[in-house]
């Protein structure tokens, strides 16, 4: 996994979420990334590319981004506890 470390910096100053969780919630995401991979669901979304309309591309991309989301609300549920 790889990220841009500047991206921290915008999280703090642009977005206003500085501090460790919301550094893990982004590894967290990206996580989630890995786990959409190792579910074929990642790739299910790319092999949509030229078979559906741009915009309904479009709309199944913000739904992984969103599910990858959600993975990392797991993972921060049970980092809760
Ligand atoms: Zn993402």
């Amino acid at each position: 996994m790889y990220i841009d470390l500047s991206f921290y910096d915008e999280l703090g100053q642009r977005f206003g979420a500085p501090g460790d969780f919301a550094m893990a919630y982004v590894v967290a995401h990206e996580v989630g990334h890995h786990v959409q991979n190792l579910l074929g669901i990642s790739d299910r979304l790319h092999n949509m590319r030229g078979r559906v309309s741009e915009s309904e591309y479009n709309k199944q991309s913000v739904m992984l981004e969103l599910q990858a989301d959600f993975l990392a609300g797991v993972w921060a549920h049970h980092a809760q506890k």
